[in-house]
């Protein structure tokens, strides 16, 4: 996606790797968000930056962007080299990834985990049920923190390594599994296009009225 809003210098504070090629970076807040909502990153102020889900509480004094290094990426590769003390240039918070405080089931993939990381810094957690898709043990990024505050509604679906209680397969073998859903809940859902595309299928397959899918595609 090309952006090409005005982006503005703001100082990293930390910038730490919390699983393999998974980091997570922060900087001083200086700004209003609401939870779901993204920032646009560049290097520099001329780059075509790439969007990143706000990772981190409305009220924290840091927002944090979670990110995983694509190996042949533009960015990533180069955030992923940034020390406390360095520049990046972020624009104006933006996104329409808005939840309710009503019941309802955040499905994330990967990194997609991170607006809803921001809602549970928010105090949004409240009503709500946590499906998050990952290949590995290490892939549940904030895992402690949504197992503190969902219990039994926090549910790790782990595709490609068994134990630790996790269910093994997708977020979409989790959600085919299930006999029922409800259909007056909402659901979001947030990674890459084939998972969201995927799980939407399942969702309306089992009565899920389409306006109560709101989706977030990361590319
Ligand atoms: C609204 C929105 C919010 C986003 N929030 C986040 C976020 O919170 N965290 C995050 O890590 N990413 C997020 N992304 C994706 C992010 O914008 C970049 O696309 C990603 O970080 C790769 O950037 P890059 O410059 O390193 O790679 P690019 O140069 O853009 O691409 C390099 C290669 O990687 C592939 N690729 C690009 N993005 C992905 C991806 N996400 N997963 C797998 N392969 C990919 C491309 O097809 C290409 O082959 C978001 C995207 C959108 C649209």
């Amino acid at each position: 996606m090309i952006y090409t809003n005005e982006l503005k210098k703001v100082i990293v504070t930390s910038n730490i790797s919390i699983s393999a090629n998974v980091y997570l970076l922060s900087f001083k807040r200086e700004f209003k968000f609401k939870p779901g909502q993204w920032i646009a990153v560049g290097l520099n102020a001329t780059d075509n930056p790439r969007l990143y889900s706000i990772a981190s509480g409305v009220d924290n004094d840091e927002v944090n962007v979670l990110y995983d290094i694509k190996p042949d990426g533009a960015i990533t590769p180069n955030l992923a080299a940034l020390k406390s003390g360095d520049a990046i240039y972020i624009s104006k918070p933006d996104g329409s990834f808005y939840c309710n405080n009503g019941k309802g089931w955040w499905i994330a993939a990967g990194t997609g985990i991170a607006p809803f990381r921001s809602m549970l810094e928010s105090g949004m957690a409240k009503n709500k049920k946590l499906l998050h898709g990952g290949r590995y043990l290490s892939s549940f990024y904030f895992e402690k923190e949504f197992a503190d505050v969902l219990g039994e509604n926090y549910i790790r679906c782990c595709s490609q390594e068994k134990g630790n209680a996790v269910f093994e397969g997708r977020v979409t073998d989790y959600l085919k599994d299930l006999k029922q859903l409800p259909s007056d809940e909402n659901y979001y859902l947030c990674g890459s296009s084939e998972m969201v595309v995927e799980t939407r299928d399942i969702l309306v397959d089992k009565g899920v009225p389409f306006g109560n899918i709101i989706a977030e595609i990361y590319f």
